[in-house]
């Protein structure tokens, strides 16, 4: 709730602080049991800080991190420590994740020692259990991470992070720096281990197209802040914000029947910095239907429709809805 992450700029050997980057500013959403919440954005918006936060792998500046219903924004590492357990983050990138000095039983295992865990049968029983659950050969316990491929690797990272049997993975970019051809097939394994074991997922993403398949509900982000937050379908189908309205037109379409409708949206100019976000909408600077009170008035995270978030004062897909008064189109 209200989450807030600045990170204080410091310059000089006196390491004053002379400005806070808004990396996560007011962040308001909850992740329910068993979906799979995707968040998505370009680099710079602030998504792999809201994954963080969630794992609290981040303090937050301001605001509340919550978990099962307790507050867990400023427990200490005792407390932490059983939590730890139930939520677990797989990283971006499976090169520099992974200690290539240590074998992939130990890096498997390593969970279980830093929480004092002793699985039934045994810790190599189970590391090769893991490796078998994510599709790799469990006799390769021995081996070492570069003589993996990159989406071997990411396995390996997902072994890892279900060792403990969490109920919460925060994946951050999970796919982006493996090959296109391997992209999917980690995903389909991501979507596989939910079904069967009952888990709850943020995966962030900075495109729409390799999460498109996997999201129950989607947050788009821009300048650290969450912009629409509604479910795939109506995302797809009717998006409201014209900065998702573009990252949409940027997804390939299979069906070239299609290619019409969907025209694409070149986004003018670079994402501005968050050091100093623009005044009023943070996307007035990009946006083709911008007006005189998006320069001036941040439009709040509405529901304009059941289940269906968006902050804009001039909505795409909005022409059967009558906007708040205070708004702009009046
Ligand atoms: Fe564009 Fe204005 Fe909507 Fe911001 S509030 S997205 S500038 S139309
Ligand atoms: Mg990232």
């Amino acid at each position: 709730t209200g989450l807030i992450k600045h990170f204080p700029i410091t310059k000089g050997l006196l390491k004053r602080q002379v400005g806070a980057v808004k990396a996560v500013d007011g962040l308001d959403f909850d992740v329910r049991s068993g979906e799979t919440l995707g968040v998505v954005g370009e680099s710079g918006c602030g998504k792999s800080t809201m994954g963080r936060l969630i794992t609290r792998l981040l303090e937050p500046s301001g605001g509340k991190v919550e978990f099962e219903g307790r507050d867990i924004t400023h427990l200490g590492t005792g407390a932490m420590r059983p939590m730890r357990r139930d939520v677990q983050m797989i990283f971006q990138d499976p090169y520099s994740s992974l200690n290539p000095r240590h074998t992939v039983g130990a890096i498997v295992s390593a969970p279980f020692k830093l929480q004092g865990v002793r699985p039934e049968g045994g810790v190599k029983k189970e590391v090769q259990r893991l490796l078998e659950v994510v599709g790799l050969n469990p006799e390769h316990y021995n081996r070492y991470p570069h003589e993996f491929s990159g989406g071997q690797r990411q396995r390996i990272g997902i072994a890892r992070a279900l060792a403990l049997k969490p109920k919460l993975v925060v994946a951050d970019e999970p796919v982006s720096a493996l090959d296109v051809s391997i992209q999917a097939q980690v995903v389909n394994l991501l979507d596989d281990l939910q079904a069967e074991l009952g888990l709850t997922y943020v995966i962030i993403a900075h495109d729409l197209s390799v999460i498109r398949h996997v999201s129950d509900r989607i947050a788009v982000m821009y300048l650290g802040k969450i912009v629409e937050l509604t479910d795939r379908k109506s995302l797809y189908e009717t998006p409201m914000h014209p900065y998702t309205k573009a990252l949409l037109s940027a997804v390939p379409v299979p069906d070239p029947r299609r290619k019409k409708e969907r025209e694409r949206i070149l986004l003018q100019g670079d994402v501005p910095s968050p050091i100093s976000p623009p005044a009023g909408c943070r996307f007035h600077t990009r946006c083709w239907k911008a007006t005189e009170v998006c320069k001036t008035k941040e439009p709040p995270l509405l529901a304009l429709r059941t289940g269906h978030q968006v902050a804009c004062h001039h909505p795409e897909n909005a022409s059967d809805i009558r906007l708040p008064s205070g708004s702009a189109d009046q």
